[in-house]
């Protein structure tokens, strides 16, 4: 039986990946030795930890000039302390959009370390939409955004004008998905484990001028300054996800960067929401604005959402893995991350109208 997984997160990645990382656990490139075992100063590690940063900036359309790529441990959820510790100015405020959990719990952090402003949300909505005409204040020491809302399957697919304050982005679950105008951020944060590489290491995206204006005094390790300086060696970085980033960087560009995986990511996505669509007797899209969906994690429900516990059980048997939703948001969700297929939404659709047509 074909196993399609979806995932949220730690999720699918390409195959020809994961046989790579595969060999370069027992053998990296005829070196003798494992990707396991290597320092990550010796002849055999640094090479790939530049060419990810290289790859990532060039995926990004971004210049090494201006921004710098650092490998974290700790996971998204340490950024979301780490940005307001740098840059939250103890006079001044924040601005952040809260779309959903994730948000919410930058929000918590931040506010741990001086004044935020929640300049819009969607909590009264459930979390179901994305917030409109959001004006953010210029003398804010930053603005804040989750590009893709993972739990509810939101995200911008057009972003605000944030104005003159430095913008962040929390991208965990829509990196390197589709095109943007990645310079309209100065700061970019993703856990891997999503479209990028196997949990255990963050990637973050830093425009190099954002540093002098840095918070002082900050634990070594907490102080993006130390990373930005060292190239992100200041200490042992997490080798081997760093590897397998990098791998997945080469595949991006194997099929056509952004705008080639953009192209791929966009008809999935309509091929599912289509479905939800046309079998709407028995589905629904729990997003009802098409314009705040995300193309990522597709959230819907049975009309009848008694049988929603069924039919997980009958998908899972017929191999969709990880189709439950979120246990704060209940319901169903297909992540169709990069590496996952048109043909296994073609295969997931067949799934769906062969249900829809048995409990229609
Ligand atoms: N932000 C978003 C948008 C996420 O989806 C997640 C994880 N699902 C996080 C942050 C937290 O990431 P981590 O588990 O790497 O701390």
């Amino acid at each position: 039986m074909t196993i399609y997984n979806l995932n949220a997160g730690p999720a699918i990645l390409p195959r020809e990946v994961i046989a790579e990382a595969a060999q370069g656990v027992l053998e990296l490139n005829g070196t003798g030795l494992s990707i396991l075992e290597v320092s990550h100063r010796g002849a055999e590690y640094e090479p790939l930890h530049l060419q990810a940063q290289a790859d990532i900036l060039e995926l990004m359309e971004l210049s090494a000039d201006e921004y710098g790529v650092l490998f974290l441990g700790g996971g998204a959820s340490t950024q979301f302390a780490m940005v307001p510790m740098n840059f939250l100015k103890q006079d001044g405020h924040a601005d952040y959009v809260n779309t959903g959990e994730w948000a919410t719990r930058a929000i918590q952090e931040a506010r741990r370390y001086g004044t935020v402003h929640v300049v819009g949300s969607s909590e009264d909505a459930s979390f179901n939409c994305i917030p409109r005409d959001v004006r953010f204040h210029s003398d804010a020491s930053y603005v804040h955004l989750t590009s893709n809302n993972t739990i509810y399957g939101t995200a911008w697919n057009t972003f605000p004008e944030t104005g003159p304050a430095p913008a962040v982005c929390d991208m965990s679950s829509d990196f390197l998905s589709r095109t943007v105008d990645h310079r309209r951020f100065d700061l970019i944060y993703a856990g891997a484990q999503k479209n990028a590489g196997p949990a255990g290491v963050t990637i973050v995206v830093v425009r190099k001028s954002l540093i002098a204006r840095a918070n002082a005094d900050l634990p070594t390790m907490f102080s993006y300054q130390t990373h930005l300086k060292a190239n992100s060696l200041y200490n042992t970085p997490p080798v081997f996800g760093v590897y397998v980033v990098g791998l997945v960087a080469k595949w991006l560009k194997r099929q056509g960067g952004l705008a080639g995986i953009e192209a791929v990511n966009r008809k999935k996505a309509a091929t599912l929401y289509g479905a939800l669509d046309a079998l709407s007797d028995v589905f629904r899209p729990i997003v009802p604005r098409a314009e705040d969906r995300s193309w990522m994690n597709i959230t819907f429900r049975l009309r009848d959402e008694k049988l929603e516990a069924r039919f997980l059980k009958e998908s899972d048997a017929a191999g969709f893995k990880g189709l439950k939703g979120h246990r704060s948001a209940g319901g169903c969700r297909a992540s169709l991350y990069n590496a996952f297929s048109q043909e296994g939404v073609d295969a997931l659709v067949g799934f769906m109208e062969d249900y829809a047509r048995r409990n229609g």
